[in-house]
């Protein structure tokens, strides 16, 4: 929901606040599960510290105890941290052929992840991929790449024996050139351990192609290593997003969170098996509920939100019933219909105002009206708009005109004020023959 909308109903309830040590014990809680994620020390700190900031002294919502409600705000946090671009399975694979270069420690997953993202960039993206192994430290990794190709259907570089990385690359982007791929992926060789020669090695390719995209394939188990490796892989050579792999496994992906907070780069896939098929878009929602493992009570909070909401919205109710709906309260309304793009919004919540939404979105009610209603509105002194009634022909020509508009659009306006107000009288009435009770429910 819109904060301006929870904004809104804070000013009409007064609600608990978190407290210091409500903060601090569920952050005690929470601390563990980052750390039993596998995320790294500091950045568990860190990220603990600023929650800690933000939650003492918010609102806490009824239905819940303020552990849960800590859990949310981090449940957020974490989803905040972990985001890095708004679509991040779109690579940049302009002007062809666009060079993509993968690079990684050994037995990351670097082939394997080639691969999926070659048969994905054909299958869903029409794109003709061409991967060239560029391993020619073990023999059998230029062939494991050609053997992934056949079965995915995407060509490979022919494998001549005796070339350097550079020199392979360079076929690769000439072959890519003549045969008209759109794409070429460079899979690059990987060391247990991190050293000059590798690091220098893939620098060279970089100098020699100039990649679009240099993606870093990091092993989703190792957690705290998994950040150091992509510090010194982003420092010495440039990385321009992160896949994460193996995360089918057992790893809570803690590794996730830590590599976003320390790098900053965006993680771009995250695999999910040994299969082509095994790649997924990184989803911040799914991986923060992962880490923190404490999924159904993320989701008891959410809930406990509609609730919350639902007993704001019948303190709404209960004021306009007795008549006490005015120009601001209509105003207010125009603006979150706005905001939430149509009449299903807080109309829709109110139990009763469903049907007179749909009557109003009938009637030709789209944003542009809304935004010139609320223009009238604005134009009205306090005291207008607190009681309506006081509008004579005078003052209705100037507000008419001080919103730019036909004293014939105010009287529509404040046509519908009137049937709106009525409305909820009427339904306050049946709400004493227990209707509304139960329509509240
Ligand atoms: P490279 O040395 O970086 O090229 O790593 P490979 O692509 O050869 O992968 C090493 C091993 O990890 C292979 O057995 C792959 O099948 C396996 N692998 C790669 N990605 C994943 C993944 O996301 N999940 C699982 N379970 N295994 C993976
Ligand atoms: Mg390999």
């Amino acid at each position: 929901l819109s904060e301006r909308l929870s904004g809104v109903f804070d000013r009409l309830t007064k609600q608990g606040a978190l407290s210091e040590e409500d903060v601090r014990t569920a952050l005690r809680e929470v601390r563990v599960a980052l750390l039993e994620a596998d995320v790294s020390l500091p950045v568990a700190r860190n990220f603990i510290k600023s929650v800690e900031k933000k939650a003492t002294g918010q609102a806490v919502t009824k239905s819940v105890t303020p552990g849960q409600q800590v859990v949310k705000i981090v449940h957020d946090e974490l989803i905040a941290t972990l985001t890095g671009e708004a679509d991040p399975g779109k690579l940049k694979i302009d002007s062809p052929p666009a060079p993509i270069l993968m690079v990684g420690l050994q037995g990351s997953g670097k082939t394997t992840t080639t691969a999926k993202l070659a048969k994905r960039l054909k299958e869903r993206e029409g794109k003709k991929v061409l991967m060239a192994s560029l391993d020619v430290n073990r023999p059998a990794a230029m062939e494991q790449l050609q053997i992934l190709g056949v079965q995915i259907g995407v060509d490979t570089l022919p494998i001549v024996k005796g070339e350097d990385p550079v020199t392979i690359a360079k076929r690769a982007r000439t072959q890519a050139s003549l045969g008209g791929y759109d794409i070429y992926m460079l899979d690059t060789a990987g060391r247990l351990h991190i050293d000059a020669e590798l690091i220098q090695q893939a620098a060279d390719v970089r100098d020699a192609v100039n990649p679009r995209e240099t993606l870093l394939v990091v092993d989703g188990l190792t957690g705290q290593d998994a950040v150091n490796v992509a510090t010194e892989f982003d420092d010495k050579i440039g990385v321009s997003g992160v896949v994460l792999t193996r995360m089918d496994g057992d790893g809570r992906g803690g590794a996730a969170l830590s590599m976003r907070a320390i790098t900053g780069k965006p993680i771009r896939f995250v695999g999910l098996g040994e299969k082509m098929e095994a790649i997924e878009t990184f989803e911040p929602q799914r991986i923060a509920g992962r880490i923190l493992g404490m999924g159904d009570i993320v989701a008891l909070v959410e809930k406990a939100q509609e609730v919350l909401e639902a007993e704001q919205a019948e303190r709404m109710m209960k004021r306009f019933t007795k008549g006490q709906f005015n120009m601001n309260d209509l105003k207010t309304q125009l603006e979150q219909m706005q905001k939430m793009g149509g009449m299903e919004g807080i109309m829709g919540m109110m139990p009763g105002m469903g049907k007179m939404a749909k009557q109003v979105q009938e009637a030709g009610f789209d944003d542009k009206v809304i935004t010139r209603q609320i223009a009238l509105i604005q134009s009205m002194t306090k005291k207008e708009r607190a009681n309506p009634a006081l509008l004579q022909a005078s003052r209705k020509k100037r507000i008419a005109a001080g919103a730019g508009q036909d004293v014939s659009d105010l009287n529509k306006l404040l046509k519908m004020h009137r049937q709106m107000a009525d409305m909820m009288k009427k339904m306050g009435k049946m709400g004493k023959g227990g209707m509304m009770k139960q329509a509240m429910r």
